[in-house]
């Protein structure tokens, strides 16, 4: 068979070995210094505010939504397309949820949706830098303020993107980062909530440091999976491991995907693994990758353009929409077409591997209930499918992404 490109690729530091090593050789592998360090230069990278660091990026948002503090029957505006932990949360911390609809043409909120959602219970909203774009925040600050409402930004896909050339992140009153092995900044799991008032950023840095630390096997379990899924992301491990499922699956009509991702459930009590620290060596792994993040950026955004250059012109495709006063780091690069689902098992039999739908319809769930509305631009959005341009393809990689997709899509185009 021939060799495969993943659907998915981590961002792996030269020298993570070394960097567990010196840890675990200096007993630094849980607590240390470097977690104060990495906050500190993370705050420093994103432009200001304070950094406080947590066992993953949506226990930075749940954090933040308990040191506000809100009254009983608080609204919460999220759009209807992110991924299903981040409006669990909210409900797990109180808070009514409200959706509002996505713009189909940028995968983020809708300002008008948006404002038609408030109500006069509506405290917080939750622009969501969908797949490294973000959002029109001018009207959405704008609308904001008008109603005095909070604006907790959710920066997990977004880390290193501009909005009229300042970064995400610091726009609201609170955002949060993650640090998971897909996510712009791997740290093999962990995130961060970035606050901008001193007095809130105590009051979450109160939650968050008050929780236990994690124990050393468990730790070691996670670098050890780091370490299989560096292995097993590598093209040619890749292409005798799991892409013969995804292959096989291709042709059957099944989708590997719900094997490979958290099961949708409600999250309330805490799962026990969300409730610790963000332990040291991460940190250092961090500290570390800081100084590759816009080289990472750049190779993303190059590979961007190349498969956009290749595809813009076929009748019918539309590539990702960038407005002029924005900058896309792409963790998806998400493209509409004729007959997805066709396109998607086409461009895997040809050693491509697609992805559908990297978040969920959240607004569609039966797990948010009464929240459950009408999106039909997040249904639209769901459409899309997601082309492999991450920053560690090499050239000849990305070249090859880019003629397997103009050929599916053309072929589709013509009818063929
Ligand atoms: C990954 C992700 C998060 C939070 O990530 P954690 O897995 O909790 O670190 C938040 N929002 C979105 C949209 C995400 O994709």
């Amino acid at each position: 068979m021939l060799s495969a490109i993943s659907r998915y690729g981590a961002r792996v530091l030269p020298n993570t070995e070394e960097i567990v090593a010196d840890c675990r050789s200096r007993g630094t592998l849980i607590q240390g210094p470097q977690i104060a360090e990495f906050e500190e230069a993370f705050a420093r990278r994103v432009g200001g505010g304070r950094v406080i660091t947590t066992a993953y990026g949506r226990m930075a948002f749940y954090y933040m939504l308990k040191a506000l503090d809100l009254p009983a029957g608080s609204e919460i505006v999220m759009p209807a397309l992110t991924f299903w932990v981040i409006p669990a949360l909210a409900q797990a911390a109180g808070l009514k949820l409200v959706f509002a609809d996505v713009d189909p043409a940028t995968f983020t909120l809708d300002p008008d949706s948006f404002e038609r959602a408030i109500t006069p219970n509506t405290r917080v909203v939750v622009p969501t830098h969908l797949y490294g774009l973000p959002c029109d925040m001018d009207r959405i600050l704008d609308i904001a303020g008008r109603h005095n409402l909070i604006v907790l930004e959710d920066c997990a896909h977004a880390l290193g993107a501009t909005y009229r050339g300042r970064p995400v992140g610091t726009f609201g009153q609170g955002a949060l980062f993650s640090f998971q092995t897909l996510k712009p900044l791997n740290c093999y799991g962990g995130g961060a909530a970035l606050v901008q008032s001193p007095a809130l950023a105590e009051r979450v840095a109160g939650f968050a440091y008050a929780e236990p630390w994690p124990s050393e096997e468990r730790v070691n379990k996670r670098l050890f999976t780091g370490k299989l899924q560096r292995i097993f992301i590598r093209p040619w491990v890749f292409s005798i491991s799991s892409f013969p499922i995804l292959w096989l699956a291709s042709w059957m009509g099944a989708n590997p995907d719900v094997y490979l991702w958290e099961k949708i459930r409600t999250l309330s009590p805490l799962p026990a693994e969300y409730t610790e620290r963000f332990p040291n060596v991460q940190a250092a792994i961090g500290l570390a990758a800081l100084g590759y993040l816009d080289d990472w950026t750049r190779q993303t955004q190059a590979h961007a353009r190349l498969v956009t250059e290749s595809i813009a012109d076929i009748p019918g495709v539309v590539p990702p929409v960038v407005p002029p006063d924005r900058t896309h780091v792409y963790y998806q690069y998400c493209v509409y077409g004729p007959d997805r689902d066709k396109l998607v098992v086409n461009c895997v039999r040809r050693g491509v591997d697609i992805e559908t739908l990297h978040v969920d319809t959240c607004s569609d769930l039966e797990l948010f209930g009464d929240a459950r509305t009408d999106a039909p631009g997040a249904r639209r959005a769901a459409e899309a499918m997601q082309i492999p341009v991450y920053s560690d393809l090499t050239d000849e990689q990305v070249q090859r992404v880019a003629r397997t997709v103009r050929a599916v899509l053309s072929e589709a185009a013509s009818g063929a």
